[in-house]
């Protein structure tokens, strides 16, 4: 799929041209120009031809798990990401986009990190990722549609910030997707430039700090990002984004057996996090590599002990875990 010559073919075309291919591509969802009948046949020919739609995927289902569905998707260059989609209750669905092909962060836990980085994606190329679901759902709109999206696919969508903003401004663009902001979420590693330039844009989308860990010492071996912006650094940074724009803020901490889920590592997460706006999401850990995950059990006694120390906290469903769908846990498999 190539939009970039787009805006320039209609140029040169009546300006209703422009509702017309939007009509088509934003919500008829067409993946060739020749079903927007609308358009003059030589139109659609010029279109197909440098403006093509088809999206290059390989869909990877797991029997397994009937609520996700994970899809490569290949750019032209033929790097690849990957992407999923969650159903939640009452045909809704959550999206999760990728922002880099790889990641540069290389946390320990995380095969995406262990797959090494490509390159940064374009917003166009982080929307196709979107039309690919959009249009696996289109022939039943009225009852299915896409809720929610969330950048925790491939990569720290803060390193490719300008990219990555640009495309939630495709997908909230009311004459495009028009997805509400609030349905958006974004997860950081803590890079603070990011979180500082986020509380400045008008879109209110929601913001998720990867921590999973209490102590930098530890997030230091888990997240080697973690030496260069300390917990201490990162929750400052929070607290102003939190005071600039009254948001409540996320913290995803997946739950690793004998690693950052006893007793003591509850203690220290509290003292951090009991904070008014401050949530904590406890995310049972799909297992990638060298970690294991802490036991259903082991998690809600976590669970309890931060309510008793007076934290907000919330469990997520673990949803795609057959297909390694969780933040900051695609791909590697599949380069
Ligand atoms: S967890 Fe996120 S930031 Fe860390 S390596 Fe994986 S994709 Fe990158």
């Amino acid at each position: 799929m190539n939009l970039s010559k787009l805006s320039e073919i209609l140029q040169a075309e009546p300006k209703f041209r422009f509702k017309q291919v939007y009509q088509a591509l934003y919500l008829d969802l067409i993946d060739d120009w020749q079903q927007a009948s609308v358009l003059p046949l030589a139109l659609r020919e010029r279109l197909n031809i440098e403006c093509p739609l088809t999206i290059q995927a390989e869909l990877q289902k797991d029997a397994s798990d009937k609520r996700s569905e994970k899809a490569m998707i290949y750019f032209t260059d033929k790097v690849a990401v990957e992407t999923v989609l969650i159903r939640q209750r009452d045909r809704r669905y959550t999206v999760c986009l990728s922002s880099q092909a790889g990641c540069p962060l290389g946390c320990a836990f995380c095969a995406t990190g262990a797959s090494g980085f490509t390159r940064n994606l374009s917003a166009e190329e982080i929307v196709e990722q979107f039309f690919f679901w959009a249009r696996r759902l289109r022939h039943n709109q009225d009852v299915e549609k896409i809720d929610n999206v969330v950048f925790m696919g491939m990569g720290e969508p803060f390193l490719n910030y300008d990219e990555f903003i640009k495309a939630v401004k495709i997908l909230h663009d009311p004459e495009r997707f028009n997805l509400g902001s609030r349905r958006m979420s974004v997860s950081t590693a803590g890079i603070t430039e990011g979180i500082k330039k986020l509380s400045s844009e008008k879109l209110q989308i929601n913001l998720a700090i990867s921590l999973h860990a209490p102590v930098d010492s530890l997030r230091e071996q888990l997240m080697p990002i973690g030496k260069k912006y300390p917990i201490a650094k990162v929750l400052k940074t929070v607290d102003e984004y939190i005071a600039k724009t009254g948001r409540r803020v996320m913290f995803e901490y997946i739950m690793m057996k004998n690693t950052n889920d006893d007793d003591d590592d509850a203690r220290a997460l509290a003292n951090l996090m009991r904070k008014p706006l401050y949530l904590v999401n406890l995310i049972p850990y799909n297992t990638t590599g060298r970690f294991q995950a802490s036991s259903p059990a082991r998690i809600n006694t976590f669970q309890e002990k931060l309510e008793s120390m007076g934290v907000a906290v919330t469990q997520r469903r673990s949803q795609g875990q057959g297909i390694g769908a969780a933040c900051g846990q695609l791909a590697g498999k599949k380069k």
